[in-house]
């Protein structure tokens, strides 16, 4: 039977990448969207054409009862829940002086709460029961290093580091892993608003020497669901061209 994957955030960038990449390896693939509702339905009739089995389901990661009928929705129709990739995020450059409390709340809601809901959902509904599955969070090197201009940003995806090494132990004895995936720059609408220069600095600290692109994440996601990743767990991979070593 087919395994099924609830990928966050997959109308576009990053998700979308995923979403396809597990898609065309044979997935079952419920993509979560939140505001993208045309890219999902787009996306969902391009993969639906080429024979994928795809499910399109609109929840606000940060809103609880949405999170537990999306979790009931795909479980209704493809039986259980075999991956969660946690995927949907946002980012803000601020000075740290200049984030209001209000800015720190968003971050943190969507950011970390949205993790915790949809892993406590999936956990509760269809993993632990089975005693079996693999859920992925997409941090990112700020997460790891810290960024300038990103503390609120940095702070939440350090976070998720810390929720998937402490959840892969508690989870390990139920035969579930948790690993992070850490990109670098990766060219999708979240750097869109760093300037053409601001760009060029960066490509010339990457030693790879190029921003990175979706399918070099997916890549690294795709692996860590794979069977030949089974022994691996509390692991943060980075695709990220050598900027973090
Ligand atoms: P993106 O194109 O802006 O996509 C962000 C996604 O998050 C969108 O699909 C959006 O869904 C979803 N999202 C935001 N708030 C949501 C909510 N409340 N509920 C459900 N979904 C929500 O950015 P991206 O670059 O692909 O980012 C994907 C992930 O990679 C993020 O976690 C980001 O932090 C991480 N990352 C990105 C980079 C990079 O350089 N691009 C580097 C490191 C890590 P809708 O559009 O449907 O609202």
């Amino acid at each position: 039977m087919n395994k099924t994957v609830i990928i966050t955030g997959a109308a576009k960038g990053i998700g979308r990448a995923i979403a396809k990449d597990f898609a065309y390896s044979g997935y079952n693939v419920c993509i979560n969207y939140n505001t993208s509702e045309e890219q999902a339905k787009e996306l969902c009739q391009e993969l639906a054409k080429d024979g994928c089995n795809i499910i399109i389901y609109k929840a606000d990661v940060t809103n609880r009862q949405e999170v537990d009928k999306m979790v009931d929705y795909v479980i209704g129709t493809f039986g259980n829940i075999d991956v969660l990739i946690n995927n949907a995020g946002i980012s803000e450059y601020k000075l740290f002086t200049d984030i209001t409390q209000e800015d720190m709340e968003k971050m943190v809601n969507v950011n970390i709460l949205g993790v915790f809901n949809t892993t406590q959902s999936v956990l509760r509904k269809s993993m632990l029961p089975r005693k079996d599955g693999t859920i992925i969070n997409i941090s990112s090197i700020w997460g790891m290093v810290g960024a300038s201009l990103e503390v609120a940003y940095s702070t939440t995806k350090a976070a998720i580091i810390g929720m998937s090494k402490a959840l892969a132990k508690e989870l390990a004895p139920s035969n579930i892993t948790v690993n992070v995936v850490a990109p670098g720059a990766i060219s999708t609408d979240m750097i869109s608003s760093l300037s053409k220069e601001d760009l060029e600095v960066l490509k010339e600290e990457i030693p790879l020497g190029k921003i990175g692109n979706v399918e070099d994440v997916a890549a690294s996601v795709k692996f860590l669901a794979s069977y030949e990743a089974r022994y691996i767990t509390g692991q943060v991979i980075s695709p990220n061209g050598g900027l973090v070593i």
